[in-house]
């Protein structure tokens, strides 16, 4: 095969999602909620569209955002940011993860995962010439654990590409490990690269701890954020980049040749949501609460028992626990041919020695959507 094309396989979503149109199944696989998003936000984005400015937006992003976002992180996060050096819009949190591994990595230096990994760290980890070094999290507890870390840091370790709350796991990393991390990084003097596209998603009461709060990370992380994942519109490609300056300089840099921009009319409809008040947030939260809950208690009806999930759209079933005797691809295929419901193999998240016997469900669908998806498990049990 070409080796290009080795470093950029199918992603498991495309191929789940392609599953779920063939055989009309309910798509719990690829993570988005069925419901169309905030009105008012996307009143916001229409007005925008039909009475703004329509053409190049600045390539840092428009002010009223960066500024908007410096704000809610001060108030979610105690994050003091300067909106015009730290803060930077890309089209989508991909963007800026291919942008930040584009810009400090230098071929032939290392980085650091985690896995089970979001899909598409790896394929831009390799395509930057980065050399990955993975650290695996297993079920059920899924830790950061202290001499895994220590295993895969080298002198040669350049960034280290972390990701809280964690998909797919859906594990909200604790104060203790979140430290440990941090002291990891700033005794090699490594960047953290952190994907908190979920931190808005968390549940029983838990908050999330952003990279650049932890102890010496101020100048050495890149907090990556998604407006996708904040307003529960995933179509909406609109990330948000924090970083002290020195390291915002080489992101821009790379930004510039990927997309330059982001269309100014989601920009700005994405400053006035960030502004909405808390309760908004908390009732969102709260109603994606009660979705998982619902998930899990009808899987454990149906002897299915799920994995702690405090954070993200996603529970994990552990097939383990069933004395299953198929994997989780095999059993994610038969769920989608036989039974009419999309899951994804966790196992697809890693790139060496996978687990295989956990399997990913989105629980933020309606409540029509999922009661469907459990009759059509409760048919097949
Ligand atoms: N990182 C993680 C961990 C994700 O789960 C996702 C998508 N759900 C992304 C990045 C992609 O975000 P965006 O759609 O803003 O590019
Ligand atoms: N982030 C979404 C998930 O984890 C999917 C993103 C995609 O389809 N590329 O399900």
């Amino acid at each position: 095969m070409n080796p290009i094309f080795a470093s950029l396989p199918t992603t498991i979503f495309e191929t789940m999602s392609g599953l779920a149109r063939q055989h009309d199944a309910v798509n719990l696989g690829q993570g988005f909620p069925d419901d169309p998003g905030p009105q008012d936000v996307r009143a916001k984005a229409a007005d925008a569209v039909l009475n703004g400015w329509n053409q190049y937006p600045p390539m840092m992003g428009l002010p009223e955002l960066r500024e908007a976002a410096a704000r809610h992180y001060a108030h979610w996060q105690g994050l003091d940011l300067d909106p015009a050096r730290e803060v930077m819009v890309t089209s989508g949190a991909t963007e800026a993860l291919a942008g930040a591994l584009m810009a400090l990595i230098a071929p032939g230096e290392e980085v650091v995962l985690f896995q089970p990994l979001y899909d598409a760290y790896l394929p831009l980890v390799l395509r930057a010439g980065g050399v990955p070094r993975f650290v695996s999290l297993t079920p059920p507890h899924w830790r950061l654990d202290e001499a895994a870390l220590a295993a895969a840091f080298s002198p040669r370790t350049r960034v280290v590409l972390f990701n809280n709350p964690h998909n797919p796991t859906g594990r909200v990393f604790d104060a203790q490990e979140l430290e440990l991390l941090a002291r990891f990084c700033t005794r090699s003097g490594v960047i953290l690269v952190s994907d908190e596209v979920w931190e808005h998603v968390v549940f029983d009461g838990a908050r999330h701890i952003s990279a650049l709060s932890l102890p010496g990370m101020r100048e050495r992380a890149v907090k990556i954020g998604s407006a996708g994942k904040i307003f529960g519109m995933t179509g909406w490609k609109v990330g948000v980049v924090c970083a002290a300056p020195e390291i915002m300089a080489a992101l821009s840099r790379a930004h510039q040749f990927l997309t330059f921009t982001t269309p100014p009319a989601l920009q700005s409809a994405v400053a006035y949501g960030l502004g909405k008040e808390d309760g908004w947030f908390d009732a969102m939260r709260a109603g994606l609460q009660r979705s998982r809950d619902r998930l899990a208690q009808g899987l454990a009806g149906l002897g299915l028992p799920t994995l702690a999930c405090s954070g993200t759209y996603f529970l994990n079933m552990d097939l383990a626990a069933l004395g299953a005797p198929i994997g989780d691809a095999a059993f994610c295929r038969e769920l989608v041919e036989r039974h009419g419901v999309a899951t994804i193999p966790v196992s697809a998240f890693y790139a060496e020695s996978p687990v295989t016997s956990v399997v990913r469900l989105c629980f933020a669908k309606q409540d029509s959507t999922l009661d469907e998806a459990l009759g059509r498990l409760a048919a097949a049990s």
